[in-house]
């Protein structure tokens, strides 16, 4: 049978970090074996669902380039076939109705803990026929006997006693399936071969794997993926800092940056850091994902992130980058070129925020001059320095690279001064002290009128200062 896994979402929030891990484990389990994958959406919960979640899901996913084959389905509008199997779970009295009130079942639920017992339905109803015309719940009537035995792809042998499970209500008193009926159904209609999901529903799979087997269907393989933990050991949560995906990318992170995190989050191949897509589909393993907790570790990730921005193609950072200088109120296809910017830039920031911050200086004039560097370069005869490179500057027929550089040296020679008595006030009065490259390819990117307009207004500054 081909492979086919999925991702499925409850939209009731944000794509996080966890979701988007299991994500892409199911993503490149299919990639890996020529599969199919599947994106369903989990809406059945109507107070919690929302279309805000749904469109949050799908742009994180779009993001991140975990694109399905298959999809969105969504089981909100699946309902029809969710009761038809209902009715012939009931018609084979697989299921039956209960109309156990509230009280009846906190009291037992009392009762049993004051008992030291597990809390667990004692199948009142199961006998009862009780009347479709009042107010029920439908319960599966799981098997008294025996027990669930299934070969989890990470968690390994797992085997549940079915005196240890009880009768799991399949449709609610307002006639809506719940969720194991609702999986079961569509993991089987959606011939999902393997389900790769996060660890919170390893409780739920054999209580599923018996529904698998009433109905007389084949059971898929299963995959529970270990939770993700905050620095301090706890679940991680918003408390942790971000946990939304496309947080991320409004904080300046690379999706490729972000997915190699997510990969390495719980999954090795040997002490390789980091991975392209494509190596992740030639090498990922279900098998070698860690059956412990991982814990996210945001220096790790501004680390990754920083590699990609220094390694990635420097058109597709700049692509990246631009609505970043945006969110600065600049248009780079007002200045110099991008690409030749991120190429100048990139060594010295670790997300595209950093780099949009420090790149700024090439497009606009900076509001104010960082004080320890301009207290540091603008002393001593800072200023005569400047009027003395400024008209060589401004004289060069041509604005190039090695023309600039030259004017530099030659004002140095001329002052009979060290290179750094010039070069270092003339570089804070065309950055204003922002972190940038050689000099002369500085002033080149910056333009001839931008650069001559800042010496001015350094000069000034530094007569302004020493009145
Ligand atoms: N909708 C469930 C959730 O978001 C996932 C269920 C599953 O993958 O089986 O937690």
């Amino acid at each position: 049978m081909s492979v086919k896994t999925r991702f499925a979402p409850s939209p009731t929030g944000y794509l996080h970090v966890g979701g988007a891990r299991t994500a892409l484990f199911s993503w490149l389990y299919a990639r890996r074996h020529g599969g199919r994958f599947v994106l369903r959406i989990e809406d059945t919960d109507l107070e919690r669902s929302t279309q805000e979640s749904v469109n949050a899901i799908l742009e994180g996913m779009t993001w991140l380039g975990l694109e399905y084959d298959e999809g969105p389905f969504y089981q909100t509008h699946r309902f029809d076939r969710y009761n038809a199997i209902i009715d012939t779970l009931l018609d084979k009295g697989l299921a039956y109705r209960c109309n156990c009130s509230k009280e009846r079942l906190e009291r037992l639920r009392e009762e049993q803990m004051a008992a030291r017992q597990k809390p667990r339905y004692d199948g009142h109803c199961r006998n009862r026929d009780v009347s479709p015309d009042e107010p029920h719940v439908i319960r599966f009537r799981n098997p008294d006997e025996g027990e669930v035995v299934f070969d989890d792809l990470i968690r390994g042998h797992i085997r549940v006693a079915n005196s240890e499970l009880d009768d799991l209500i399949i449709r609610r008193s307002d006639g809506s399936p719940t969720y194991n009926l609702t999986v079961v159904v569509d993991d089987h209609d959606m011939a999902i071969t393997q389900v790769i999901r996060g660890d919170d529903h390893i409780n739920n799979t054999p209580r599923q794997i018996n529904l698998y087997r009433a109905l007389g269907w084949a059971v898929p393989q299963f995959a529970h993926v270990p939770m993700i933990l905050g620095d301090d050991g706890s679940r991680l949560s918003k408390r942790h800092g971000a946990v939304s995906v496309m947080q991320y990318r409004d904080d300046g992170y690379l999706p490729e940056a972000l997915l190699n995190y997510l990969v390495r989050l719980g999954w090795s191949h040997g002490d390789q850091e980091i991975f392209s897509v494509d190596e992740m589909i030639a090498l990922f393993e279900l098998e070698a994902v860690n059956r412990a907790p991982s814990t996210f570790n945001t220096d790790k990730l501004k680390w990754l992130n920083q590699q990609y921005i220094m390694k990635s193609d420097p058109a597709r950072v700049a692509h990246l980058l631009s609505p970043h200088l945006g969110d600065l109120g600049i248009d780079p296809a007002g200045g110099p070129d991008l690409v030749a910017v991120v190429e100048a830039q990139r060594e010295r920031a670790s997300t595209l925020v950093e780099l949009a911050a420090i790149s700024a200086f090439y497009y606009r004039d900076f509001d104010e001059y960082d004080a320890k560097a301009a207290k540091k370069a603008f002393k001593g005869e800072a200023g005569q320095a400047l009027a003395a490179v400024r008209q060589r500057l401004a004289g060069l027929e041509s604005w190039e690279r090695e023309a600039i550089h030259h004017s530099v040296a030659e004002t140095v020679e001329a002052l009979g001064v060290g290179f750094g008595k010039v070069a270092m006030p003339l570089r804070i009065a065309v950055t204003g002290g922002a972190p940038s490259p050689d000099l002369d390819l500085t002033l080149y990117l910056v333009g001839r009128e931008a650069t001559l307009r800042r010496i001015d207004r350094a000069i000034e500054h530094i007569g302004e200062a020493g009145a």
